[in-house]
């Protein structure tokens, strides 16, 4: 069985994944990182994130080992990812290794951005997840502000606004729900009852 959890930035997507796939004992893949792992790559060669031959050849080259590097879920990286997301090559390079794992024997957990209407067209179950942007800005910036980071909720809000903007305007795989997905709002429910929501999507 596959599963596809799409959504908005900070919607709490990559918990609900987890959860899920610990529930269905399947693996779990965050595409996320992957587009956080090129923008880290394409600056770390000194090269601008507009630059679509270097962020295409880093797409090319993408270690999948280095994927659990906490260093790619800073703030900021998500925006970087968001910028080389938006370059046609940068998401044909990684189509393969997504389709690959996401249609491996038993199935598997993807959450993303596209995954329910471009990487897994055909995936048994298909979430999208969202909340507010107020609510949202609210609990990333509870957990900026736990890892120490001094910042105020506007500009956390105005960072996600941005996001999710350019992730919506893209000209290709915009973020937008799949036809069959089904919808799940988060912004009055706690990580528990987010959970128990989307278990009961999929079970129907
Ligand atoms: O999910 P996460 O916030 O880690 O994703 C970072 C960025 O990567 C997103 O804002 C989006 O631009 C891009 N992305 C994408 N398609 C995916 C997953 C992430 O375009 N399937």
């Amino acid at each position: 069985m596959i599963i596809a959890i799409d959504g908005t930035a900070a919607a709490g997507k990559s918990t609900l994944a987890r959860r899920v796939a610990q529930t269905y004992g399947l693996p779990h893949l965050d595409t996320g990182s992957l587009y956080r792992a090129v923008a880290r790559d394409v600056m770390a060669a000194g090269h601008s994130l507009e630059d679509a031959r270097a962020a295409a050849f880093a797409a090319k080259r993408i270690d999948p080992s280095t994927l659990g590097d906490p260093n790619l879920r800073l703030r900021g990286n998500g925006e970087a990812a968001s910028v080389v997301a938006a370059i046609p090559d940068v998401r044909a390079a990684l189509l393969e290794f997504q389709r690959a794992f996401a249609n491996q024997p038993g199935g598997a957990v993807v959450e993303g951005r596209d995954i329910g209407t471009v990487v897994c067209p055909d995936a048994e179950a298909k979430i999208f997840v969202t909340a507010s942007a107020e609510s949202r800005a609210a609990r990333r910036h509870r957990e900026l502000v736990g890892y120490g980071v001094e910042i105020t909720e506007q500009v956390v809000l105005a960072e996600i606004k941005a996001r999710d903007k350019r992730d919506s305007e893209r000209a290709v795989s915009p973020l937008k729900p799949a036809e069959d997905a089904l919808l799940l709002d988060t912004t009055e429910l706690d990580i528990e009852k987010a959970v128990a929501a989307a278990l009961h999507l999929i079970d129907k």
